[in-house]
């Protein structure tokens, strides 16, 4: 298996040799040409505050309904399905160039868009951490270069402060309120949020309960609000 070194040097002499490519259908358009942009899975009818996928008008899933999550509102680009995905897997375990260009561009414009049209203002941006053994390993966090990217494009400051501690419990034969507490105690506060509105970053959202849980975190450290941006948002059948 190669290095992951050697898969980037690899992927890179791949990125000169075939360049300006649909990343989707390998057409000479870049970087995702106009049917193949059209076709992804972008997010229509979902919950206004976790994102989740919904099929019908309501407005609310049953879970916000039932206990709202920690965070105001999530914004999500797409239902977490091929080919999204596969691009998404491509930026995250691959170091794949291109996809990492589309996806940060995307989300970028997106959240500069909402940001112009509600009005709305962050204080500060921050990326869901990830853990330090998996950092070295893959020599990056996919969901700080999203909030680097994002942070640069909107203008917006972010900030290194979130962590997560090189341990953590084992997660057997706890019930699902203290598995939510041993992932909250994994994560750590290292500056003050006091009375600032965050924007956090994720790359995808699955169950919510990470969001939910470094939301929970940063609003007991006196944060005003915590927003949500991220990719894509999986399914309802995937998460129950
Ligand atoms: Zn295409
Ligand atoms: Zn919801």
């Amino acid at each position: 298996m190669p290095t992951p070194i050697t898969s980037r040097l690899l992927l890179n002499i791949a990125e000169k040799c075939f360049p300006d490519q649909c990343l989707f259908c390998g057409k000479p358009d870049e970087p995702a040409c106009s049917p193949c942009l059209a076709g992804l899975p972008w997010l229509e009818h979902c919950c206004q505050r976790c994102a989740l996928p919904l099929g019908h008008g309501a407005e609310l899933c049953p879970h916000c309904l039932k206990a709202p999550p920690a965070f105001r509102h999530c914004l999500c680009l797409w239902r977490y399905e091929f080919p999204i995905s596969t691009l998404i897997q491509r930026f995250k375990y691959q170091a794949d160039r291109p996809a990492r260009r589309f996806l940060e561009t995307q989300l970028s414009r997106t959240v500069d868009m909402y940001l112009e049209q509600s009005g709305e203002t962050f204080d500060a941006v921050l990326a869901v951490p990830s853990h330090p053994l998996k950092r070295f390993w893959r020599g990056y966090n996919q969901s700080y270069l999203l909030a680097k990217a994002l942070s640069r494009t909107c203008q917006l400051p972010y900030r290194s402060t979130l962590a997560k501690r090189r341990w953590s419990r084992s997660q057997q034969g706890l019930s699902r309120k203290q598995r939510l507490n041993n992932l909250k105690t994994s994560f750590q506060i290292r500056s003050t949020v006091a009375g600032l509105k965050l924007l956090l970053v994720d790359d995808v959202m699955t169950t919510a309960s990470t969001a939910n849980v470094i939301s929970q975190l940063l609003m007991e450290h006196d944060a005003t609000s915590v927003d949500i941006a991220c990719l894509a948002r999986t399914p309802q059948h995937m998460t129950s």
